[in-house]
């Protein structure tokens, strides 16, 4: 029987090459692979495969960078060099802002706005779309602008905010409006009310919504459905746990 010095021979070191390499050796075959290049990995690791997802990946991010305020990120410019306020710090103020302007109407934004009207101080609210609180039913929504607008908090909506400005004991606050003409409003603070993002994963409101004190249109919403539809759902094991778990947090589920 002739006499080799290897069990089996591999030339290239790409994907295939070196998966096979790496069986045959795992397998007790005594292996060898040539490669003509100073580095493993052929063409999948090194032109391929990994190049173009990483290529992809950062394309991506790119694009989501570029159209951040479509996502409601704050690529506002100027707002990295003025200073603005977030719930944090409002609670915190040592006196009454004059006037102030809130971007974005979630329910933070739009409880601060009427508190701080009904103070005194000359709100004006900044939102990207036609709708107030864009995650409740729109009548609800319109009615609530409504009865803000009565108490003398002004909206500008369907406006998105080309840039912003610190000039000292104000700041500058440039719209665009739905016809696309600027407009500047000044105010002695911003509330920056989008939400944030304490960890990375949980963001403010969601933790928020977990300890909140009355419920909100939505968790209305979602109560007497679930009140409604929890019976057809789920089963009473599952239901128990549920309840337990919303309770828990302060809330009741059917
Ligand atoms: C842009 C792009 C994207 C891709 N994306 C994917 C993907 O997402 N998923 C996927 O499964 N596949 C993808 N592929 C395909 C994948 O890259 C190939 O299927 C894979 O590289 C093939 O592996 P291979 O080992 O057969 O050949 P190669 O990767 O080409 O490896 C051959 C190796 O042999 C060496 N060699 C050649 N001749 C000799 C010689 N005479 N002596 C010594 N060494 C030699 C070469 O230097 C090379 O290292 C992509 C390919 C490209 C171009």
């Amino acid at each position: 029987m002739t006499d080799f010095d290897f069990d089996i021979g591999i030339i290239g070191g790409g994907a295939a090459g070196l998966t096979v390499a790496s069986g045959a050796a795992q397998l007790g075959a005594k292996t060898f692979l040539v490669e003509k290049e100073k580095a493993l990995g052929g063409d999948c690791l090194h032109y391929g495969c990994v190049p173009s997802k990483t290529l992809i990946r950062t394309a991506q991010v790119y694009h989501l960078m570029k159209n951040s305020m479509t996502f409601g990120l704050p690529a506002i410019e100027g707002l990295d060099k003025t200073p603005y306020i977030t719930n944090k710090e409002i609670f915190y103020l040592d006196q009454l802002p004059s006037s102030m302007v809130i971007l974005w109407t979630g329910p933070i934004a739009i409880e601060m706005a009427q508190a701080f009207c009904s103070l005194g101080t000359k709100v004006s609210v900044v939102q990207r779309s036609g709708q107030i609180l864009i995650k409740e039913d729109k009548d609800m929504a319109d009615e609530i602008m409504k009865v803000l607008g009565s108490e003398g908090v002004t909206f500008h909506l369907n406006a998105s905010v080309l840039r912003v400005k610190d000039l000292g004991s104000e700041k500058e606050i440039v719209l665009k409006d739905g016809e696309g003409n600027p407009i500047s409003l000044k105010a002695e603070k911003i509330l920056v009310a989008m939400g944030r993002d304490p960890n990375g994963k949980v963001k403010l409101s969601t933790l928020a919504a977990a300890v909140h004190p009355y419920p909100t249109l939505g968790e209305i919403n979602k109560r007497v459905a679930g009140t409604l539809l929890s019976q057809k759902i789920f089963s009473e094991r599952v239901r128990k746990g549920l309840k337990f778990f919303f309770n828990l947090k302060g809330r009741a589920c059917g």
